[in-house]
């Protein structure tokens, strides 16, 4: 076992639990088996920080969104290591130079219907000439897409896929939208 192992349990969680706290990590206890005491999630953050460890997962490589349900991380892709998560994160701060809203948006002008989050990340590697893997497209797109949700330029139409906590609390692995304005 690593020497800083942390370990994040879950408490009682009551049926008016804050979302936006409960996916920011609230609602748990951390610990580390070096004995440092945690008592908050910002603690155990940094803890994890100092130990080489990725801040999201704890080094744990998987995030636990609700209890029972766990994904990768997709902070450190995997790893569970801070060094990967730095690599990550500049390879988003890359992706976002490089594919801008109105990347997107000009790739999106192209579907006549309903497309997918993979359809438009793929037209958007095509356009751009980017080669799989070098580049966290699908992120980046999912992102750029829902803030033109957010703006009402698109309308997201497919349903969840995952009701994690009632409808509350909810993944999509490939959304589909619609565009709201013509072209
Ligand atoms: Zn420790
Ligand atoms: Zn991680």
């Amino acid at each position: 076992m690593h020497a800083h192992t942390i370990f994040a349990e879950w408490d009682e969680i009551p049926d008016d639990a804050d979302d936006t706290a409960l996916l920011a990590g609230g609602y748990r206890s951390y610990s580390c088996v070096c004995g440092t005491p945690l008592p908050t999630r910002m603690a155990a953050e940094l803890h994890a920080v100092e130990t080489d460890q990725c801040s999201t997962c704890l080094g744990s490589a998987v995030e636990e969104v609700v209890p029972g349900f766990t994904r990768r991380c997709t902070s450190c892709t995997g790893t569970g290591r801070r060094r990967m998560q730095l690599i990550w994160e500049m390879a988003y701060a890359q992706a976002e130079v490089t594919i801008t809203v109105e990347v997107v948006r000009g790739v999106i002008s192209r579907f006549t219907g309903p497309f997918s989050l993979s359809q438009a990340a793929d037209a958007v590697r095509g356009t751009l000439g980017l080669r799989p893997g070098r580049m966290p497209v699908g992120p980046r797109v999912r992102d750029v897409l829902r803030e033109l949700e957010g703006t009402g330029e698109i309308a997201l139409i497919s349903a969840p896929d995952e009701l994690l906590r009632g409808a509350s609390i909810v993944l999509y692995r490939d959304p589909t939208w619609q565009r709201t304005i013509p072209a």
